[in-house]
C-alpha cells in the first residue's frame, strides 16, 4: 500500500512526485512512455515563460526537471500499461497482472493531439505529414504546404512556414478562425498564405510521401485535389481520461473537474496539469497544481 500513486510523469506528475517525496510520502509514479516529460518532449520552440528557467526547447526543460528529481526517493516505473483503475477503491490493475493500491491517487495524464482520422494521416506521418512547423521548417523549405486548423497553433505554424514555403494553405472547417487577432491580421498580410474557411480535408494523398490533399469546401458538389509536399495538422488536443471518465466528474470535453485543492469528485483522488486545465494549460500551472495536490495529501495523512 503506497501513500500516493501518480499516473503520468509530465511536468505535473514530476512536480507532484518531488513534493510528495519532500513531504515524506511513499510515492509511486506510473508512466506509459519509455521516458518522462510528456508534451515537453514535443515542444520545439524555446521556453521563456517559466519563471527562473529558460530552455531552448521542451527536451532541455525536461532534462532540467529530470536532473532535479533524480535524487528524490519516489519510485518511477516507465513503460507501464494500466489495464484498469478503480478510483473509489484506489486500486490499479496493470496489464502485467500486477495490482497496486494506494491511499491517494493523482491523475496527471495530460493531453494528446487530436487526430483527423482520415486516410493518409497515420500512413504518411514523418513522410510529409509534419510533427511540428518549428522542427520541420527547414525540411519543407521550398515546398507548397497545407496547415489544417483554425486556432493559435495552426495560425502560428502557418506564419512560420510562410517564411520558407512558396505557398501555405490554411484549411479550417469553421466559419471564422479561432486564432488570436494578432495572428489573424498577420495571416491577412502574408501574400503566400491562402485561408480556406468552411473546408474539410478528406484525405492526404501519396504513396511513399505526401503529394497532395483532397479538400471539400462548404457548398461545393465535390471535393478537389490540391498538390502539396507537406501537411501539418493542428486541430487541438484532447484529455487522456479514458481510464477515468466513467468514474469521475468530467466536463463536456472530457477534462476532469477539480476543486481548488485539485481534488476530483472522488475523495482522495486528485487531478493535476493539463488533464484538468482546459483553459490555461501551462508548465507553471502543471507544476503548481502538483505542489497543491501533494501538500493537501500530506496534510490529510498527518491529520490521521
Ligand atoms: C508545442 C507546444 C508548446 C508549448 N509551449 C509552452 C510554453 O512555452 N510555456 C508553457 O508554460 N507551456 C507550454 N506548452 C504547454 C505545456 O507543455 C503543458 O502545459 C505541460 O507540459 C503539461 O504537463 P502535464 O504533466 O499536465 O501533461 P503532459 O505533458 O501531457 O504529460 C502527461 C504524461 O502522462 C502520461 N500518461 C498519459 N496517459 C497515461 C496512462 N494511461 N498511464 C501512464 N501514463 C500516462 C503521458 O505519457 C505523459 O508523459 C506547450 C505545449 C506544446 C504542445
Amino acid at each position: 500500500m503506497h501513500d500516493v500513486i501518480i499516473i503520468g510523469a509530465g511536468a505535473a506528475g514530476l512536480s507532484a512526485a518531488l513534493w510528495c517525496d519532500e513531504l515524506g510520502l511513499d510515492t509511486l509514479v506510473l508512466e506509459q512512455e519509455a521516458e518522462t516529460g510528456g508534451q515537453l518532449l514535443r515542444v520545439y520552440n524555446p521556453i521563456e515563460n517559466y519563471l527562473g528557467v529558460r530552455a531552448a526547447g521542451g527536451r532541455e526543460m525536461r532534462d532540467l526537471f529530470a536532473e532535479q528529481v533524480k535524487d528524490a526517493e519516489f519510485d518511477l516505473w516507465t513503460n507501464v500499461e494500466i489495464e484498469s483503475v478503480d478510483l473509489k477503491a484506489r486500486r490499479i490493475a496493470l496489464r502485467s497482472g500486477e495490482e497496486l493500491r494506494s491511499l491517494s491517487i493523482i491523475i496527471a495524464t495530460g493531453v494528446r493531439r487530436r487526430r483527423l482520422g482520415i486516410p493518409g494521416e497515420m500512413e504518411l506521418a514523418g513522410r510529409g505529414v509534419m510533427e511540428s512547423g518549428t522542427r520541420d521548417r527547414d525540411i519543407f523549405a521550398g515546398k507548397d504546404v497545407c496547415v489544417i486548423g483554425g486556432g493559435d497553433a495552426a495560425a502560428e505554424n502557418a506564419l512560420l512556414l510562410a517564411e520558407v514555403c512558396p505557398t501555405v494553405t490554411l484549411v479550417h472547417r469553421g466559419k471564422q478562425l479561432r486564432a488570436r487577432q494578432e495572428f489573424v491580421e498577420r495571416l491577412r498580410g502574408e501574400h503566400c498564405i491562402t485561408v480556406f474557411k468552411e473546408a474539410n480535408i478528406r484525405r492526404i494523398i501519396g504513396e511513399q510521401e505526401v503529394e497532395g490533399v483532397e479538400i471539400m469546401r462548404a457548398g461545393a458538389l465535390k471535393p478537389f485535389e490540391m498538390a502539396v509536399g507537406g501537411v501539418l495538422i493542428r486541430i487541438g488536443v484532447e484529455p487522456n481520461t479514458e481510464l477515468f471518465r466513467e468514474q469521475v466528474h468530467v466536463d463536456e470535453r472530457g477534462y476532469i473537474v477539480v476543486t481548488g485543492e485539485q481534488e476530483t469528485s472522488i475523495g482522495n483522488v486528485f487531478a493535476i496539469g493539463d488533464v484538468s486545465n482546459p483553459l490555461a494549460p501551462t508548465i507553471s500551472g502543471a507544476t503548481g497544481a502538483g505542489a497543491t495536490a501533494a501538500k493537501v495529501i500530506a496534510s490529510r495523512l498527518n491529520e490521521r
